[in-house]
């Protein structure tokens, strides 16, 4: 299955979500959903990375094994998939169900990292693109260890990556700073209004 040519043909839009792991991307999106404002969807990813406790297989991700994931990405299945972190899980974002989404006239959000997104713009730079940023590293810092759901390897690894995601948020059409979450839902509900 391709993607509509233009994605507003069917008053879809493809919405790319990207900031460090811990930011806090999630609980903003939901709340911006939660609004009621758009005909926003959540694209589910597929991912070979384990499930966390109180993860749903279908609805947080589609947890694949390496073998799977490798044999749908030859059948050119995604629209993008990526090593997030390197030598770590893959992550991918399956074609079929963003298009059929787009076609229904959603606005599909694909919450991915940087590279991932350079990929999308590249197929549809059209596509939205926002940029979510901590008010500082210490601050991710903090949210990421409170989040308890990492060990430290991971948790290195994260923080890694989060710097080099970082030096990347002005290649993204907007940025949201995510200090007060009342004021990241204002911005990104503002944003969404004009986009
Ligand atoms: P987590 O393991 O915490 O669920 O996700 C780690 C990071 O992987 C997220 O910050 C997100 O940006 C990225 N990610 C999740 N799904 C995808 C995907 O389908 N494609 C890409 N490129 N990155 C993804």
């Amino acid at each position: 299955m391709t993607l509509p040519l233009s994605t507003g043909q069917s008053g879809g839009k493809l919405i790319i979500v990207s900031g460090p792991s811990g930011v806090g991307k999630g609980t903003l999106l939901r709340r911006v959903r939660q609004t009621g404002l758009f005909p926003l969807v959540m694209s589910v990813s597929a991912t070979t990375r384990a499930k966390r406790p109180g993860e749903e297989d279908g609805v947080d991700y589609y947890f694949l094994t390496r073998e799977d994931f490798l044999a749908r990405r030859s059948r050119g299945e995604f629209l993008e998939s990526f090593e997030v972190y390197p030598g770590g899980a893959l992550y991918g974002t399956l074609t079929e169900p963003v298009a059929r989404r787009l076609e229904e006239g959603k606005w599909v959000i694909l919450e991915i990292d940087v590279k991932g997104a350079r990929q999308v713009l590249q197929t549809f730079p059209d596509a939205v693109s926002i940029f979510v940023l901590p008010p500082s590293f210490e601050d991710l810092e903090k949210r990421l260890r409170g989040r308890g759901t990492e060990s430290e390897e991971s948790l290195a690894k994260r923080l890694a990556q989060a710097k080099s995601e970082l030096a990347s948020a002005d290649e993204y059409k907007y940025r949201v700073v995510n200090d007060r979450l009342d004021d990241a839902v204002a911005d990104l509900t503002a944003i969404l209004k004009n986009c």
